[in-house]
């Protein structure tokens, strides 16, 4: 494993819940920002106090929720914290996730002096039908004007995260939305399919047939006509759901979601925020008060748990097994390096998942590239079943 830490930062606040969304997110709890900030940076020292040494960092991601809600001092505060309990590198990422429409020229600045260097809009469609029926706040020059803002503001890496398969979006809808990103040129898109999850206004609009369920079929030729034209655009797909731009040598991948998709270490810190450390995966109190309530107790707690940990669950050797498979495979270039797997678990890829790979590469569904094992583009549309074979895959 590696010796690099990446953070995680969840910021639980949004103006107005999306129909669609079941992130732990709050809105009308904009009062609660100085005392969960605060309650923050302070699980962030108490990692410190209690971790083995001083670890490294090599990317910080605030996510949400609606990171652009807090004011540049609370950035800044959070991001002292950071710095002075991790040795953060200084060629560190530091993304930040924006909803266009809710920053200003200024904040971006300042944000970006104080070290942040990537930005993820969430843009989701250009077409003001389905932002509307998505309950987004924002329309298209929202998203071209913070653009225009982060590139004065000094930021040379943009995401914009895309979502297709939106119930009466058509082909021709998805295109323009697409067409319209790219005229932007983002160094990296995110492009998610709609999924409808449990307990969402979406759901129940589903449910009560007020609105279309998606369609798979649709949503498949959506994927396939935008892998197309996104390599005719010169952006290399590095991820079933992810493209980025090279600049001189480098593809400008999110390093901080890399960590994530290689199975490396994370802390997370906030309400509801995941991490995986020291071959245990950690999921912290979801309600924003008690997670403030938590972190104003002194409990006392070992590496990587903290105050705020609700649940926390060993993972044994086969199981980070499985999961480096299922996560590795989704990196659609990089896949699960043969060299790598054995230097960490100490045993082959073949030894291990040998009769499995065996099967996937023989229906066309994986891959060999030299030393690396990959998703065919068959593997990639049908990923799930082939996730689906490693986590039932019994242990050699
Ligand atoms: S802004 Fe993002 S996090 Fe907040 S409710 Fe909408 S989709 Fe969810």
């Amino acid at each position: 494993m590696s010796n690099y830490y990446s953070l995680y930062l969840h910021i639980p606040f949004c103006r107005h819940r999306c129909a669609y969304c079941d992130f732990n997110t709050y809105s009308g709890q904009d009062e609660f920002i100085p005392a969960y900030v605060k309650a923050l940076c302070d699980e962030i020292r108490y990692v410190g106090q209690i971790a083995p040494y001083r670890l490294t960092v090599h990317t910080i991601y605030f996510g949400g929720g609606t990171p652009s809600l807090l004011s540049t001092t609370d950035i800044e505060n959070i991001l002292k914290s950071c710095y002075e309990t991790f040795n953060v590198l200084s060629e560190a990422e530091i993304s930040l996730e924006a909803n266009p429409g809710s920053i200003t020229l200024e904040w971006l600045q300042t944000v970006r002096r104080l070290g942040v260097n990537r930005l993820s809009l969430g843009m989701q469609s250009a077409h003001p039908d389905d932002l509307r029926l998505l309950e987004r706040q924002h329309d298209f020059f929202d998203v071209s004007q913070a653009v225009r803002w982060a590139r004065r503001a000094g930021f040379d890496n943009i995401n914009l995260d895309l979502i297709y398969g939106i119930p009466h979006q058509s082909l021709a809808r998805w295109r323009d939305t697409l067409e319209r990103a790219l005229g932007l040129h983002p160094e990296h898109l995110s492009l998610y399919a709609l999924t409808i999850e449990h307990a969402t206004p979406f759901y129940h609009w589903v449910a009560r047939g007020l609105v279309p369920p998606p369609n798979d079929d649709l949503a498949a030729e959506m994927y396939e006509w935008a892998d197309e034209r996104l390599s005719q655009a010169g952006y290399l797909q590095y991820e079933i759901s992810n493209w980025a731009r090279q600049r001189g040598t480098d593809v400008l991948m999110c390093r901080h979601n890399l960590q994530y998709w290689r199975n490396e270490p994370y802390l997370g810190f906030g309400a509801g925020a995941h991490g995986f450390a020291n071959h245990t995966r950690t999921a912290n109190v979801r309600g924003i008060t008690t997670y403030i309530d938590r972190l104003s107790q002194r409990i006392e707690r070992s590496f990587p748990l903290t105050p705020a940990t609700e649940q926390a669950q060993v993972i044994d050797p086969l199981t980070e097994m499985q999961e480096t498979m299922l996560m590795g495979l989704r990196l659609t270039r990089e896949g699960v390096s043969r060299q790598r797997f054995e230097q960490r678990f100490h045993r082959s890829l073949e030894e291990v998942f040998g009769p499995t790979i065996n099967s996937l590469v023989s229906l066309g569904l994986l891959k060999w590239h030299g030393e690396r094992l990959c998703l065919t583009s068959r593997g990639r549309l049908l990923g799930n079943r082939v996730f689906m074979e490693f986590v039932s895959s019994p242990a050699s």
